[in-house]
């Protein structure tokens, strides 16, 4: 049965409505918010709210919120991963408390960031570790890093990935040339200068843009997630390990997203090699934090060649980064939250959540699918899933997408802003999971033919 254009147009207007009439002091809070934030939000992203303004939240706890006019929401979208512990797990709260009354940051280190390099060592199999503030930066340091060690000028990056704000990576292919990737704000240099571009999944373009020998890294996530979920085909990873090997680039691998398939994200569980492995947004419970490791290959090179008159000019770090507060929560996640007994809780349940949508999706005979990564889960308007992002790409519908993140959204589930994902926390329970089955079905039946 498809998707009927007509009801769908009607169901958004009555869900618009519906959102607009429960919400009057998240628009009363987002009238005055314009006149001193731009757009009325305190971070560009939070301008992509499904309703005619963005929810005010009170307060966030395990998977739940509440916003600023009393009802309460299962939250699947976690802070787009960086609560992907669950809002203020207790371990963590405790571990900034008392990290709090001890100082936030000295540019100097604390016992626990010895703490915190030995298990992260232990979880990704790379021995040498940095902290940073945010996923964006450890992306940056790493490429930095590896231009710096092959002295050559490029990157190479899958088309339609995204790593934070990292100039290099905003290039798409058009035509099968390399360009700026649409939307992209005060660009400062042409991509076409500093970054290759090839599909997922495409062995032999991969060799092809390794071949010339100008490309200093690739940097991958191991599992496309920020075009929806799109799996490595059999033999990729072997694939992509040897061919940049074989051309002398690093592999730079960005688990900020796949950390959902466990303890050691997908590199742990399917023991890849990478040469740097970048992680940041949930490795600190939601506490601004993230880390970089690499292989003592790459850490012996680095130290024979960086200045250390020079360390702080040299472009990777910062002040704040590997303060003491994002250390002692980073410990506490790591000790204590993301455990190998909270991925055995939560992957289970982003089944059951597949499930449920899956049972739907037969029930309307709907050429859509599910696709699961760990604890992330996600349903696509298409039959079968993408190769690459091109495929991907192609199959958003934003009309769709907004209807059903609206449909969830007033009937208290928050789905993750920019697709159709859902994360699944430690603290999520069956119960969470099996109401959004519901709603799911409940907001698939207004808008199929009937
Ligand atoms: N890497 C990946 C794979 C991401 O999805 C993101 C953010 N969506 C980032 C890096 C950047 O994270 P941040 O915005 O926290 O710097």
């Amino acid at each position: 049965m498809p998707v009927d254009p007509a009801r769908l147009k009607a169901a958004l207007r009555r869900e618009e409505q519906r959102f607009d009439a429960a919400h009057p002091r998240s628009r009363e809070l987002f009238e005055r918010a314009k006149r001193s934030l731009l757009g009325g939000v305190p971070m560009n992203w939070m301008v992509r709210y499904a309703g005619g303004f963005p929810l005010f939240v009170r307060e966030a706890s395990g998977a739940h919120f509440t916003d600023v006019d009393g009802h309460r929401y299962l939250d699947l979208c976690l802070g787009d991963t960086g609560a992907m512990t669950g809002h203020a797990p207790a371990a963590v709260v405790e571990a900034v408390a008392t990290q709090a009354r001890r100082g936030f940051t000295l540019m100097l280190p604390t016992e626990d960031a010895v703490r915190v390099g030995d298990e992260l060592a232990r979880r990704f199999g790379l021995p040498v570790w940095q902290t940073t503030l945010t996923a964006t930066d450890a992306n940056r340091f790493a490429i930095r890093l590896a231009r710096h060690l092959t002295k050559r000028p490029k990157i190479l990056v899958f088309n339609w990935c995204y790593h934070g704000t990292v100039d290099e990576t905003f290039a798409t292919l058009r035509g099968g040339a390399v360009r700026i990737r649409s939307g992209n704000l005060g660009p400062p240099v042409d991509p076409v200068a500093t970054t290759r571009v090839v599909e997922f999944n495409d062995v032999p373009a991969l060799e092809e843009a390794l071949a010339s020998s100008d490309v200093a890294g690739v940097l991958a996530e191991p599992v496309m997630t920020n075009i929806g979920i799109v799996h490595p085909e059999a033999g990729f990873h072997a694939a992509l390990r040897e061919l940049t090997r074989r051309a002398g680039t690093l592999l730079i691998l960005d688990e900020t997203h796949t950390i959902s398939a466990g303890p050691g994200g997908y590199t742990g569980a399917h023991r890849l090699e990478p040469d740097l492995l970048t992680i940041g947004k949930p490795i600190a419970g939601g506490v601004p934090a993230a880390a970089y490791g690499m292989t003592a290959d790459v850490a012996g090179r680095i130290s024979r060649s960086a200045s250390v008159a020079e360390a702080d000019t040299g472009g990777i770090g910062g002040t704040l980064a590997g303060n003491a507060l994002s250390l002692a929560a980073m410990r506490a996640t790591l000790e204590s939250v993301l455990t190998e007994a909270a991925y055995a809780r939560s992957i289970p349940l982003a089944r059951r959540f597949a499930e449920g949508v899956e049972k739907t999706i037969a029930e309307f005979r709907l050429p859509w699918h599910v696709a699961l990564l760990g604890c992330r889960a996600e349903y696509w308007f298409r039959e079968r899933p993408p190769r690459n992002g091109s495929e991907a790409a192609a199959s958003i519908d934003p009309e769709l997408d907004r209807y059903m993140h609206l449909a969830a959204l007033n009937r208290g589930i928050l789905m993750t802003p920019f697709h159709n994902m859902a994360l699944i926390c430690p603290a999520t329970t069956e119960a969470d999971v099996d109401r959004h089955t519901q709603v799911f079905r409940e907001s698939v039946a207004g808008i199929v033919e009937g």
